[in-house]
């Protein structure tokens, strides 16, 4: 596919080659982006910046709409695209499909809805005579970085958001999974988007990332991907907002009154899907010791039931991971965890990309697999005697994005929302879950800001506060 700068389709003679995770076939080939071709994006998005200011709510409303709907038409072809580029399942790649659809329909919405609000000046000591209120308007320019493992969704929560608040928006897609994006941008420009309003930027992060974040043209990044290009982005960023959507090692505690197959099965789902490559999957198990041996028993036998291989073919339940390199992370760190003591239960085995759904018990929270985070298919359950040690080792980490708890005691669930510091927070449910329409963000170094197109918006639009001052 061709990438979309300066209001049109742009090709370069050095390409990138876009690869099948499953068997490492070509699915296309991007164009290799540089510097010259963030200067052409910045320059058309002022342009688009300017075009999308001046077009009314409804208008913008209108296009966003007809998108989703398009979408929601086309969600085989999009499942399909995101299964070759990134390896899920089918049946997620789907799932992702028919909600990112739903982002779009809610952005949609939003675009009607940037209310001011009038602020009662009056009600000051000595005020008399003024009338004030508040106006929102588009931040500008907004750059849109995303990560590989949810290819149209993350970028949808971007896109949608950055348009319906009136904003030209740059999308630079994962290279692994650019494929998505490029779709997506096809289908605003069919349903009428101005052409210099949506651009997207293929090429590597580390060659165009910091020309696109330090560039004083963008008033907004919106960030989703690791801790560590996070913190950079900042550093690049200055004095522009930013949103930043990062790691995490997912918290799940099990308390002696949960029913072991109900949290095997929520576990498992929090855990694997995408092969553990999602930023909430469930890493951490921390199980009261009144429920540890009933918990692993049922837990063992669920993760031996997911099936690995193609993730086109229906039977599959568990895809490759997204790079050889990265499985062979994830098999080192378990290898490390079980010399220093932990026990494998199940899994363990790596052939080529694929990582096989991996049991770990008696992990410290000292291990690589405990504190950092492992994005892989990897669970690591961790024996408490009480509450208190539980949350205690819950807020052991530096990140902060999804904790769950499974109990029945309604002081337990309570002290787990207060005392945990985590963005979400599931009771009875695992770490994985999320609506869309939802405010979703993390605490401390999981990030900042929130997403959810409404909340997204927010963060799309600066407030500009006018004051009248009235003649007695
Ligand atoms: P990543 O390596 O941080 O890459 C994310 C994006 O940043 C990619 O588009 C990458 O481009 C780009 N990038 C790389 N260097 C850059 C630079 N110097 N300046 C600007 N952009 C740069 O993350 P990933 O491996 O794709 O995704 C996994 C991570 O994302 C995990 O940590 C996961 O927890 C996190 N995540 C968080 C959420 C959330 O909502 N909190 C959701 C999903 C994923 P290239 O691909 O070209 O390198």
């Amino acid at each position: 596919m061709r990438m979309h700068i300066g209001g049109e389709w742009v090709d370069k003679p050095e390409k990138i080659e876009v690869l099948n995770p499953f068997d490492g076939s070509v699915v296309d080939t991007i164009p290799r982006g540089d510097h010259d071709d963030v200067e052409t994006a910045l320059k058309t998005a002022e342009r688009g910046a300017e075009i999308m200011a001046k077009m009314t709510g409804y208008e913008r409303y209108e296009i966003i709409h007809k998108v989703s709907e398009m979408m929601s038409e086309r969600t085989e072809e999009l499942a399909r695209i995101i299964t070759l580029e990134e390896g899920k399942i089918l049946a997620e790649a789907t799932m992702e499909a028919g909600r990112a659809a739903e982002i779009i329909a809610l952005s949609a919405e939003e675009a009607k809805r940037l209310y001011g609000e009038v602020i009662p000046l009056e009600g000051g000591p000595g005020v008399k005579g003024k009338l004030g209120f508040t106006v929102r308007v588009p931040c500008g320019i907004v750059v849109g970085i995303s990560p590989f493992n949810f290819p149209l969704h993350l970028v949808c929560h971007k896109v949608g958001p950055a348009l319906a608040a009136g904003n030209a928006i740059i999308v630079k897609p994962a290279t692994d999974t650019p494929l998505s994006a490029l779709k997506l941008v096809e289908l605003f420009l069919e349903a009428g988007t101005p052409p210099e309003a949506i651009q997207c930027l293929t090429g590597s992060g580390s060659v165009i990332g910091d020309g696109l974040c330090a560039d004083r043209r963008v008033r907004k990044i919106t960030f989703t991907g690791s801790r560590d290009i996070g913190e950079r982005i900042c550093h690049t960023a200055g004095l522009k907002r930013v949103t930043m959507e990062l790691g995490s090692n997912s918290p799940l505690i099990v308390m002696p009154d949960a029913d072991p197959e109900k949290v095997a099965a929520a576990a498992a789902a929090s855990g694997y899907s995408n092969a553990g490559q999602v930023c909430i999957s469930t890493q951490r198990v921390i199980a009261h010791e009144g429920i540890y041996g009933d918990f692993l028993d049922a837990f063992k036998s669920t993760v031996e039931d997911i099936s690995t291989g193609d993730p086109l073919d229906t039977p599959t339940k568990m895809g490759p991971m997204i790079r050889e390199d990265d499985a062979i992370r994830v098999s080192e760190w378990v290898d490390e965890a079980v010399s220093d003591g932990a026990e494998l239960l199940t899994g363990g085995e790596r052939n080529g990309q694929i990582y096989a759904p991996t049991l770990v018990a008696n992990v410290k929270p000292e291990m690589k697999i405990s504190y950092d985070e492992i994005f892989g298919p990897v669970v690591g359950v961790t024996k408490v005697s009480n509450i208190d040690d539980a949350i205690a080792l819950a807020n052991d980490t530096n990140y902060g994005l999804s904790a769950a708890i499974f109990t029945e005691n309604i002081d337990w669930a309570m002290r787990f929302v207060r005392e945990v510091d985590s963005g979400n927070l599931m009771v009875n449910w695992g770490t994985q879950w999320r609506a869309d329409l939802m405010p979703y963000g993390g605490l401390k170094e999981s990030g900042m800001g929130k997403e959810g197109p409404k909340y997204a918006v927010q963060e799309m639009t600066e407030t500009k506060m006018a004051i009248f001052h009235l003649s007695e």
